[in-house]
């Protein structure tokens, strides 16, 4: 039976980045040696680099002045290196959920990480507004994408200090504007590739401003300086990332794909609002993510969550159980999971709610 991949991360990849990968994996390009065997500083290997690193820019239209690094550590490695080199007298971070909080308590290992607005109150189901920023902060730390309470940020804020953005769920799912940022990063396993790297788009000149000494290996400066080679970076992430990154170039780009995103998003949300056994737990539509869809039982059906389930299963649908925060479900409707495969859940939710 197809199965239907709905996985928060590590997650849906496209047919054709897992296809070329394995064929690397068995022997990149008339080499007759593995991808995974063939030296880091190799003519090979250091084309995947430069080529995955001008894929990014050329995909989200990367100004002058920007570096993109390929990192090992994940996300949660980004956490801890954005305050040590950025982190002078005071950072300000939007707590918008559990990753957030995540990077808010790694900042305050560093001395006064504000916390400028939380959607805690109401288990994160929305985007706070309307908040006032530190003026003296070093940085505003926000996560565009809440993977597990299905809020999503998508307008490139406008703030008077360096902005930082944890991406990880909804990196190269939309067309943005990299200027109004000062590091982009995210862990590379929803929309990119395999866990093991995390990716970073940083602007150079936000760095050299703090009094600290930094450890090489956390140090953005020497990163940059080896090109994303200071040590053995994770080759085979970064090889599948470059297959992700063509699939999405010969696909149109992501203004292509946010079209395909939206057109996704509406179709599950649209069923969630109009079925009467499911309800969204994300309100308000300006705030809910094209990128994972929470939803859960109305009260009338509370009972039926576990049937519902094994009925999903039975159709196909893998991942589709929410976060044990949130309860109910969670659909991952990242860039590779087709339109199809929406269709089916919806088709699922609809026989679900005959039966
Ligand atoms: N930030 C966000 C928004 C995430 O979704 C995740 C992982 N799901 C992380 C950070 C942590 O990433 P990693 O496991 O790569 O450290």
């Amino acid at each position: 039976m197809k199965k239907h991949n709905f996985y928060a991360g590590p997650s849906i990849l496209p047919a054709y980045t897992i296809e070329n990968t394995a064929k690397g994996i068995l022997e990149l390009d008339n080499t007759g040696l593995s991808v995974m065997e063939i030296s880091h500083r190799s003519k090979e290997f250091m084309d995947i680099m430069e080529q995955a690193q001008s894929l990014i820019k050329e995909l989200l239209d990367v100004p002058q002045g920007y570096h993109v690094l390929f990192l090992g550590g994940g996300a949660s490695m980004q956490f801890c290196m954005v305050p040590y080199n950025l982190f002078q007298k005071k950072a300000a971070y939007l707590n918008t959920g559990s990753w957030a909080s995540k990077a808010l308590k790694e900042a305050a290992v560093f001395g006064e990480a504000v916390e400028v607005a939380s959607s805690r109150d109401r288990n994160f189901s929305y985007i706070p507004r309307g908040y006032e920023l530190p003026a003296d902060a070093d940085y505003f730390h926000i996560t565009t994408n809440n993977t597990i309470y299905g809020t999503e940020i998508r307008e490139d804020l406008d703030v008077p200090m360096t902005l930082v953005a944890d991406m990880s769920s909804d990196i190269l799912s939309r067309p943005m504007d990299v200027s109004k940022y000062g590091i982009i990063y995210g862990g590379a396993q929803k929309n990119l590739a395999p866990s093991g790297v995390a990716v970073v788009i940083i602007r150079e000149d936000i760095l050299g401003k703090v009094d600290r000494s930094i450890p090489s290996m956390l140090d953005y400066r020497i990163h940059i300086e080896h090109k994303s080679m200071f040590n053995t970076p994770p080759v085979v992430p970064i090889y599948a990332a470059l297959q992700t990154l063509r699939w999405l170039r010969d696909l149109g780009g992501v203004s292509v794909m946010e079209r395909i995103n939206i057109e996704k998003a509406a179709l599950l949300y649209d069923e969630i609002d109009r079925n009467p056994m499911f309800r969204c737990t994300v309100e308000d539509e300006q705030d809910r993510s094209r990128m994972n869809i929470c939803f859960v039982m109305t009260d009338a059906h509370q009972e039926r969550e576990a049937d519902f389930l094994e009925f999903a299963s039975s159709r196909g649908m893998v991942g589709i159980k929410g976060h044990r925060s949130v309860g109910g479900f969670r659909a991952s409707t990242y860039n590779a999971l087709p339109r199809e495969s929406v269709l089916a859940l919806v088709e699922t939710m609809k026989e679900f709610e005959k039966k």
